[in-house]
């Protein structure tokens, strides 16, 4: 019999993390969980912990860390707290793959330990190929790390990808749903607020990344975290909208063929596609039925209107630390609409001037990305009296 394989799943809490759970819950027979990790949910991860009884645990907010401990005091789970904390257990012997499932870029860290220490990576996310996607795959290159997409589109391609060996790839196309606005107008966006931003319509997420979704940003940052996945050039890159995501994403290669991987929108099967990579593993998901959804469309993203996906392209184009500082701006913008600070436009706004003021600088060591996301998020707070 082969050993389970031992999973360790940072930002166990939220909605990819749960979701992992439940896949590994419903496979006890071919993983473990070894480490848990929350930002703030302590009761989620005390619950979590007594179900799974992994190696350790760990609550970033170092304030709840007297109550996740005296809730688990009755287990053998070990319980860390904090930021450090963090990177330190990334580093453990006690698991063999991550599911990086973190939020924004506190995930970076904790992701490139994981690397350093020889671990294969499920990546969800993305922020950690936006910000320093040059030193993550270096460093995955020079360990031989494999990082399985989590990402739906970029699990597409990765299935697609399969048995191709060295077949040149000639464009990917990424697809979007459009997210709730599609097809609307700047007169109508600028008066959207938070609640309707957060109802995405084939998708249940976490809230920063539905109102990524919500901008087209979500689309930018996954035409930047596939450059660096798949070593791509930008204009290999291209974005379709297809409001029923159905057809999660596609590669065209150089003879002219297209492949598409396809099914209901349903985030538990890349999970569970890159947990069991390179086998998968039978289960009772619900199936596409052909004679339901008849009819798959496509059309144009609309740049004009959508302009956060515009910026990103930018970045995309122009590389070096700007991808950073986008990233940075939009994760404060994003913050501050959802705390009803600010209209959906500023958040167009607020990147666009973070851009133009944090300084550029094209090779960038991995300090200086952390300082280009610092510079990038208190010149933006600044804008915004946050
Ligand atoms: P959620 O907000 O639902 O969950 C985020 C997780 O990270 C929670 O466990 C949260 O803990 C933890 N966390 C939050 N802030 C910090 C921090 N500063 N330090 C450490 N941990 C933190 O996000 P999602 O699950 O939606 O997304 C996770 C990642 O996956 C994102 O990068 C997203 O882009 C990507 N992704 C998500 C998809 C989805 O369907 N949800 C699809 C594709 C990609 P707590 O609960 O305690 O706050
Ligand atoms: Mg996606």
């Amino acid at each position: 019999m082969t050993p389970k394989k031992r999973i360790a799943i940072f930002g166990s809490t939220g909605s990819i993390g749960t979701q992992a759970l439940e896949v590994i819950a419903a496979n006890a027979d071919k993983f473990s969980v070894e480490v848990l990790t929350a930002q703030n949910n302590a009761d989620l991860l005390i619950k979590q912990a007594q179900y799974f009884t992994p190696n350790c645990v760990v609550i970033g907010n170092e304030s709840k860390y007297q109550y996740v401990k005296d809730a688990l005091a009755a287990t053998p789970v070990k319980v860390f707290a904090g930021e450090d904390a963090l990177e330190e257990v990334a580093g453990m012997d006690c698991y063999d793959m991550m599911v990086a499932a973190v939020v924004g870029f506190a995930g970076l860290k904790p992701t490139l330990r994981a690397i350093e220490s020889g671990k294969a990576i499920g990546l969800a996310n993305k922020e950690t190929l936006v910000v320093a996607g040059d030193i993550v795959m270096r460093k995955a290159i020079e360990k031989r790390v494999p990082i399985i997409p989590i990402d739906s589109e970029h699990s597409a391609i990765f299935q697609c990808l399969v048995g191709e060996g060295r077949n040149k790839i000639e464009k990917i196309i990424l697809t979007a749903s459009g997210g709730p606005f599609f097809g609307k107008k700047p007169n109508f966006l600028v008066n959207v607020k938070r609640d309707h931003a957060l109802q995405h319509p084939n998708w249940s997420m976490g809230a920063k990344i539905t109102i990524d979704s919500a901008t087209l940003m979500n689309k930018g940052l996954e035409m930047i975290e596939a450059k660096w996945l798949f070593n791509l050039q930008a204009d290999q890159i291209q974005v379709v909208i297809h409001p029923q995501s159905i057809i999660h994403s596609m590669v065209q290669f150089e003879d002219g063929s297209i492949k598409a991987q396809m099914g209901l929108p349903d985030m538990k099967l890349p999970i569970q596609y890159a947990l069991s990579f390179p086998n998968r593993i039978a289960n009772n998901f619900p199936r596409y039925d052909f004679k339901k959804v008849q009819t798959l469309n496509f059309d144009e993203p609309d740049l004009r209107t959508f302009r956060n996906l515009a910026l990103a392209i930018e970045a995309l184009n122009k590389g070096g630390n700007l991808p950073c500082i986008l990233n940075a701006a939009n994760e404060i913008a994003v913050y501050a609409f959802l705390k009803n600070r600010i209209g959906f436009l500023d958040m167009t706004a607020l990147v666009e001037k973070a851009m133009s003021k944090v300084p550029f600088i094209q090779n960038p060591t991995l300090e200086e990305y952390f300082d280009s996301d610092a510079e990038a998020r208190n010149y933006t707070a600044s804008l915004i009296d946050l």
